[in-house]
């Protein structure tokens, strides 16, 4: 039976039919996407799901609305007003991917906060269907000001995190040792250093034990409040899945400490089985899918390359060309994602161009693409990605081998990740953060030329027998990871315990199954 096309829910026991979930993704796609999944694996799993959304963000994700509805799952969608020009924004500036240069920034994350009182007005209002009160709240982790709402109503916190519990139990090495690693950073002169005490040689560069955002008092409060209220969470639900990143989950553990739950519950991207669903994650396509599977149709299998790097990553008109030059020298078919190109004078003109030159061979999206359609199409062979969780995480479902071109954040421990420790990536080599590539619009910036695209392309496509042998391993990892989605897998599981975890809880405080 297919999850999307499910009415029943699979496993529902009495005990579970009255619990209630309400979720609380950050606005952003990276953040937003995998929760709309998760919302709609708990509602399959027989509990109902309530999820807080906004205007702008409701519209982008209505053909998915439609289809929960359309199949019966218990989901409803909370629309709140976001007076993002109360604070500043832009009018309609409701996701991360809108905000209009890098200075925006800690507004728009310190505007989520304003979401607090129409949610509990809401939350007041006696609802038609009759559905319980909360009994869990799961909120992104970067939504602190939900831990208040939690207390509010007496139910637990738990917490998703976007990011690889690689990049989880880096960061709070690091945090917990700054001074120490910076000076055997100064000690190298500036170079990367190890970590020590992990099973594998990662090491960190100096961006990431000393990031720029560290000298804005605004964001140092922000990630501090963040902090904070982490350690007040019920769990934490985690999207990755543990046969990916044992050791990583295991330090993570520790490190949080026992009375915390870590929840492994991805890939998430895996709950989508049928192409509606696929072509729809996000956003609409700006490519029309039929177009698309043709053209993919009429490629060898394994030969395409996939270049996407996220909804949030900007890079500058020259480091696009020297992108798209490296692309068309490697003579090899390929989709390319380009994003905010009609921002960049002449930029379009210059796609058009190429367009003309590898006609037939490659394949130029200007704005939003059904990633995940194309990933999974046996005719992709490799992708060019930014390491953002989740695209790093669908390439591996799809047993997709990577070039890594980290552009900020987690991004760099992810490549780490892909590159050392699983070996399905070949690094581009990118040693500098562009913090959202935002602050360089107007720059000319070229962090990786022309020949370093093509040689890394190359060495990914073809690489000999250790090609051959990365290819190998994705394809393995691809199988762990479906199943550890199947029932009885490892994050099918995760996910079970976290329903059994809000059960105990809802019996114990007796809050299950209350009307409003
Ligand atoms: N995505 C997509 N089409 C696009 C760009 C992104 O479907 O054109 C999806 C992608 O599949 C992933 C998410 O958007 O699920 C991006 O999340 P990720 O963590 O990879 O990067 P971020 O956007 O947060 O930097």
């Amino acid at each position: 039976m297919s999850p999307t096309m499910s009415v029943e829910a699979d496993d529902c026991s009495p005990n579970t039919k009255s619990l209630h979930f309400l979720l609380v993704p950050l606005m952003a796609q990276g953040h937003m996407i995998p929760m709309v999944d998760l919302a709609r694996l708990l509602a399959v799993r027989g509990v109902l799901v309530s999820f807080v959304t906004t205007p702008v963000n409701l519209a982008r994700i209505q053909p998915i609305a439609d289809q929960v509805s359309a199949s019966s799952l218990p989901i409803h969608f909370i629309e709140l007003p976001f007076p993002a020009t109360d604070v500043g924004l832009p009018e309609g500036c409701e996701n991360a991917d809108l905000i209009p240069s890098a200075a925006f920034f800690l507004t728009f994350m310190n505007a989520q906060s304003l979401l607090r009182d129409p949610l509990e007005s809401h939350l007041r209002i006696p609802n038609a269907s009759k559905w319980p009160k909360p009994s869990c709240i799961i909120s992104d982790n970067l939504q602190h000001w939900t831990a208040d709402v939690a207390l509010s109503l007496n139910i637990p916190r738990i917490i998703f995190h976007g990011p690889s519990c690689i990049y989880m139990s880096c960061q709070r090495f690091i945090d917990q040792n700054r001074a120490e690693l910076q000076s055997a950073i100064e000690a190298a002169s500036g170079e990367p250093v190890i970590i020590r005490g992990l099973p594998h040689p990662i090491q960190v560069s100096k961006h990431e034990v000393m990031a720029a955002w560290r000298s804005d008092p605004g964001w140092s409060k922000f990630v501090e409040t963040v902090q904070l209220v982490e350690e007040s969470a019920a769990g934490v639900v985690v999207n990755s899945f543990t046969e990916l990143e044992p050791w990583y989950f295991e330090r993570y553990r520790e490190m949080m400490g026992k009375g915390k739950p870590i929840w492994p519950v991805g890939p998430l991207s895996l709950y989508n089985k049928e192409i509606d669903a696929k072509e729809t994650r996000g956003r609409a396509s700006s490519v029309d899918t039929n177009v698309l599977l043709r053209w993919l149709d009429e490629q060898e299998n394994g030969s395409v390359v996939l270049v996407s790097f996220g909804s949030i990553a900007r890079d500058t008109m020259d480091q696009l060309v020297e992108l798209g030059q490296g692309l068309e020298a490697t003579g090899r078919p390929f989709i390319w994602v380009v994003k905010w190109a009609e921002e960049m004078q002449g930029m379009n003109e210059w796609l058009t161009e190429l367009e003309k030159r590898v006609e037939g061979r490659g394949m130029v999206i200007r704005g939003w693409a059904p990633q995940t359609v194309i990933l999974e199409h046996a005719a992709v062979g490799g992708f060019v990605t930014h390491c953002g969780w989740n695209s790093t995480l669908e390439a591996v479902a799809a047993g997709v081998v990577m070039v890594t071109w980290p552009h900020f954040a987690d991004q760099f421990l992810n490549e780490r990740l892909v590159v050392d420790v699983l070996k399905v990536g070949v690094a581009v080599g990118v040693k500098e953060p562009t913090v959202l590539g935002l602050e360089n619009k107007e720059e000319e910036v070229v962090q990786v030329g022309r020949g370093e695209v093509e040689r890394a392309v190359e060495m990914l496509m073809g690489g000999g027998e250790e090609g051959e042998e990365r290819r190998l391993r994705a394809k393995e990892l691809r199988e762990k990871a479906k199943m550890a989605m199947e029932k009885g897998g490892s994050s099918w599981e995760g996910l079970e315990d976290v329903i059994k975890y809000v059960a105990e809880s809802a019996e114990k405080t007796g809050k299950g199954g209350h009307p409003f």
